[in-house]
């Protein structure tokens, strides 16, 4: 939250009552009132003229919002020609609201990486605010009510609703996305939901981003198996918020990845992210985000560099020690020009 300054009242009660009394009480007046100007003027350039942090997004960049949505996952992607993608929803109303803020009314792919309440709880919210041209989501009956209200909605919506496969691509303006998990079906879905996973590679120019929704071991280990080193990422988003069981070392020796950006909820019930999964994703990456503790993450590109901001500061991660990090996001700034 930016930190609104509150314009203190500089309580400068005028003391000139003129009894033309002795001349040191009245000099006197006057230089604490002189004092007090100064004082209140100071307050104003150090505190209330102090320019909001200016987020320039340079002309011909994606920039890529892991929206804060407590726990779960939420994430936006804009393609500098303003094309849109979101992967899954978040549990409620957050990606919605999210979108009604940057005034996005289409999106181009709405992504449902697996069934669980937290990537597809906000599904309904999303479809109601958007014309969503492509659902991608698995083909299989959803284990939950929520789910298979989902997929009336996607009828009703009239997208074209797509079941990608592994080496599946899709375009959004200059941005690749590339499907890395095969495609599931009743007969061969995984019980753990979380497992099914879709998981999918970016690519803009030089630069890439790995997202894995919940996938833990057994979805990894496909994709390790699969791709090697052509798993090499700039950004990774953390499996399963955090989870000790995903982000394995394996992976992430494949990944190498310079940014690691963890989408959970404060305080969550499920202590995300573990310890284990932070270490293993910080032996690589020196910048980690976590929307519990920064809010709204964007990562910017222009193909080659690579660059972010919060929407929150914090000066330290309970899990990595000191790590500052600074940009308060205006609202009208998420979005590319
Ligand atoms: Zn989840
Ligand atoms: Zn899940």
């Amino acid at each position: 939250m930016p930190q609104n300054q509150k314009k203190k009242n500089t309580k400068k009660k005028s003391t000139k009552k003129s009894s033309g009394g002795a001349l040191m009480p009245s000099l006197l007046a006057t230089m604490v009132i002189v004092v007090a100007i100064l004082a209140s003027y100071f307050v104003y350039i150090t505190y209330l003229k102090e320019p909001e942090p200016e987020i320039t997004i340079p002309e011909g960049s994606a920039v890529v919002h892991y929206i804060d949505v407590g726990q779960g996952d939420a994430t936006l992607i804009v393609a500098p020609t303003g094309e849109t993608m979101l992967i899954d929803a978040g549990e409620r109303g957050d990606a919605a609201e999210y979108l009604d803020k940057l005034g996005i009314e289409t999106l181009d792919y709405l992504v449902f990486t697996h069934y669980d309440f937290d990537h597809i709880g906000g599904g309904d919210e999303v479809l109601e605010l958007c014309e969503v041209k492509n659902v991608l989501a698995s083909d299989y009956e959803p284990h939950n009510k929520t789910g298979k209200t989902l997929h009336t909605l996607i009828e009703d919506e009239g997208a074209n609703f797509l079941h990608p496969d592994k080496g599946d691509t899709f375009t959004l303006g200059d941005i690749q996305f590339e499907v890395l998990t095969k495609a599931l079906t009743e007969s061969n879905k995984h019980s753990d939901e979380n497992e099914n996973s879709i998981i999918m590679m970016m690519t803009f120019g030089e630069t890439k981003f790995l997202f894995t929704g919940d996938a833990e071991k057994k979805r990894e280990a496909e994709i390790i198996d699969s791709y090697g080193k052509k798993l090499d990422a700039d950004v990774y988003k953390a499996g399963h918020h955090g989870a000790d069981n995903a982000s394995s070392a394996e992976l992430m020796a494949l990944v190498t990845p310079d940014y690691g950006v963890f989408s959970c909820g404060v305080g969550n019930k499920y202590d995300h992210p573990r310890q284990g999964a932070v270490d293993r994703v910080a032996k690589y990456a020196e910048t980690i985000l976590r929307t519990d503790l920064h809010g709204d993450v964007l990562i910017t590109t222009d193909g080659e560099a690579l660059a972010y901001q919060t929407e929150k500061t914090t000066d330290k991660d309970p899990l990595i020690g000191l790590k500052v990090v600074y940009a308060i996001l205006p609202e009208k700034a998420y979005v590319a020009a």
